[in-house]
């Protein structure tokens, strides 16, 4: 009896151990995929030249699998030890809390998550297994306490005065990465524009407004009714720019983002996206909303994965950054990768130097590498964030 006991016992505890250990790496591996590609090149002088730019990316959910950021990891694209290697400056971080079962770029309702059952294997704190606003909670608790436990790792970037810290120390020499906290859909409001300022308060500073599915705010563009803002969406959004909140039109319907350009003035930006008219997909706005978007300061995002992009390869990558300074201007271009967002990439953080190579070769200005590597994305959040 006590033997079957002990055996049973031995089953729960090795079986606990693959759910609660090893199964978040191994969702991880199957979401987070790199796609094989011939071996990068990068001369001595893209190198020398990639080592003087600001870099800085839009978008990146490493902060979603609960990997230890501060060690190499092989899985995933976005640790601080490769952040280093790729001389990043600055990244926004953004926090998935809900994502529908099935997930496609047409039409996705709001009934299912996926979400739910990572915050358990990963046994994340019991509140964040059933409400969005704790997950959101969840996400500036990591991203401030990472920074408190690794000062040379990162800074959150919560105003100018830390901008301009960050700038001075990686002038000393020193290699810390400036980290923006963001939401990819504001679902975990909860229908509560008073929350704004609550996350504003834990450091959130730049909100997109819909994810996969329709919310309280409005339209996705990959949601059922395709509508614009709902009266709650619009006083969120007031809420954002009074709270200094970047809003973030990623993943809005079409006529949410109009509906938002008439209601405000931004700031905007689209951290993650590709140029319709250079890949026609689902995942794009049309050019002529884009174009809207960039007429009031707006900053746009360049993905690097299939769906946004159409090709994966520097090459796309640089075709679409091409695309995007001869539409929308130079200032308006910027990268925006979807690092570790369930998206399969060529290219990962540490491997950055090869798309400063692949642009140098391919006819790019250094004006215009330093714009799009991060500079525009340096000047935006030293114009928008809080004093
Ligand atoms: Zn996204």
């Amino acid at each position: 009896m006590k033997k079957r006991y002990a055996l049973a016992f031995a089953i729960s505890v090795i079986s606990a151990a693959l759910i609660f250990g090893v199964a978040p790496r191994y969702v991880e591996k199957q979401m987070n995929v790199h796609l094989p590609h011939d071996p990068f090149m990068v001369s001595d002088q893209a190198q020398a030249l990639h080592e003087t730019l600001i870099v800085g990316d839009l978008h990146a959910d490493s902060f979603l699998w609960d990997r230890d950021l501060s060690k190499r990891d092989t899985i995933g694209s976005v640790d601080f030890p490769r952040l280093k290697e790729g001389n990043f400056a600055l990244q926004v971080f953004s926090a998935v809390t809900k994502s529908p079962r099935g997930q496609n770029y047409e039409e996705n309702d709001g009934d299912s998550d996926n979400i739910t059952s990572l915050m358990v294997t990963q046994l994340r704190p019991l509140d964040t297994w059933t409400s969005l606003f704790a997950r959101g909670r969840l996400h500036a608790q990591l991203v401030n306490d990472y920074a408190a436990n690794h000062p040379e790792d990162m800074v959150v970037l919560k105003s100018k005065s830390d901008l301009e810290t960050l700038m001075a120390r990686r002038a000393a020499g020193e290699t810390v990465v400036g980290g923006l906290i963001a939401m990819e859909g504001a679902h975990p409001l909860e229908g509560g524009a008073e929350n704004v300022k609550v996350f504003a308060e834990m450091g959130y500073r730049m909100i997109g407004l819909t994810h996969f599915f329709d919310n309280e705010l409005g339209g996705s563009l990959h949601g059922k009714s395709q509508m614009g803002l709902t009266d709650f969406g619009k006083t969120a959004i007031r809420r954002m720019i009074q709270n200094n909140i970047i809003i973030d039109l990623a993943h809005a319907s079409e006529q949410a983002v109009l509906d938002t350009l008439t209601i405000s003035d931004g700031p905007f930006v689209v951290s993650h996206t590709g140029l319709n008219g250079a890949c026609e997909s689902p995942r794009n706005i049309s050019d002529d909303t884009m174009q809207k978007i960039v007429d009031k300061g707006g900053l746009i995002g360049i993905g690097f994965w299939e769906g946004a992009i159409c090709d994966t390869s520097l090459d796309g990558i640089a075709k679409q950054i091409r695309y995007g300074i001869d539409r929308f201007g130079l200032e308006s271009i910027a990268l925006g990768s979807d690092w570790d967002g369930a998206v399969a990439v060529e290219l990962t953080s540490n491997e950055t130097p090869a798309l400063t190579h692949h642009l140098l070769s391919n006819g790019f200005s250094e004006t215009e590498i330093r714009a799009v590597m991060g500079g525009n994305l340096y000047r935006f959040l030293a114009a928008h964030l809080p004093r």
